[in-house]
């Protein structure tokens, strides 16, 4: 609330900057400062993707880091190091994450909690667990005013714990990670098209619509669907799978919801809500 009693609308931003096993990096923000979930591109990129949507890297204050696979921490040693960025995670991620080819320099090492709730740059933020083939890997909620953002991009299947992360957002980042035709019928052998389709692996485009069909509701505004295969998936059956899913089961949706798909290797338009 401003002095004169009325009641400031703070603009939350949300970017995906590249989305998909070649590299994830996301960017959540209002008007005075932002974050960054994972970085798995170049500090470079990640700087002139910034540059490009607007962004000053000093207006960053720190990155979420949610597993130790390469496509989410590619670029997390410069970009913290040049930037004097602090990053943070579990202490399990952060032991997967160093060793001696991986330099993050101490002091940008911050060490978080799993499911209770720490504060950054405005925001309250919680890490959830999910099951994927790493030795831990998070999901993110965060919540800025009455608004609430779900990051989940690598789990094999939606557990009883990471559900109601998922279910309370208004702007959900999930994963979409294969066509299970493309993925059956490809070129993977079999060993590695078994991880991907485990309950350690990724979400498939049929996994993540029947899901989200069970929990759609008009608080959920935006979803983003994440972390495409380039091999196993396209945009379109991404999309085609979970529209034709919602209309299966009679779901409508209201004006007011928007579905996105987002890039593998370039930004995404920019999703603003009202905090
Ligand atoms: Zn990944
Ligand atoms: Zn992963």
């Amino acid at each position: 609330m401003s002095a004169s009693g009325k009641i400031i609308l703070m603009k939350l931003n949300f970017c995906s900057l590249s989305s998909g096993s070649s590299g994830n990096c996301y960017y959540l923000g209002n008007e005075f400062h932002g974050i960054l979930i994972d970085a798995g591109i170049s500090a470079t990129s990640i700087r002139k993707f910034l540059k490009n949507i607007g962004i000053s890297m000093q207006s960053i204050m720190g990155v979420l880091v949610t597993h130790n696979h390469s496509d989410h921490i590619k670029g997390l040693e410069v970009l913290t190091r040049k930037n004097h960025l602090p990053a943070f995670t579990t202490p399990k991620i952060w032991e997967s994450i160093l060793n001696p080819r991986t330099k993050i320099t101490r002091d940008c090492i911050r060490d978080i909690p799993l499911q209770e709730k720490f504060h950054l740059a405005g925001f309250d933020i919680e890490a959830f667990p999910v099951y994927h083939d790493a030795p831990e890997t998070i999901g993110f909620q965060i919540c800025a005013g009455d608004k609430i953002i779900t990051i989940a991009t690598d789990l094999g299947h939606i557990c009883q714990t990471a559900a109601p992360y998922i279910k309370e957002a208004n702007l959900l980042v999930i994963e979409s990670n294969y066509d299970e035709e493309m993925l059956v019928n490809g070129r993977y052998p079999y060993y590695l098209k078994a991880r991907i389709r485990s309950d350690h692996g990724h979400l498939g485009n049929l996994q993540t619509s029947v899901f989200l069909a069970d929990i759609i509701s008009d608080n959920l505004s935006h979803i983003c669907l994440a972390h495409l295969s380039k091999n196993n998936n396209t945009p379109e059956k991404a999309l085609q799978t979970l529209m034709q899913t919602l209309s299966e089961r009679g779901i409508k949706l209201t004006g007011q919801q928007q579905i996105s798909v987002l890039k593998r290797s370039l930004p995404t338009e920019m999703i603003s809500l009202a905090e």
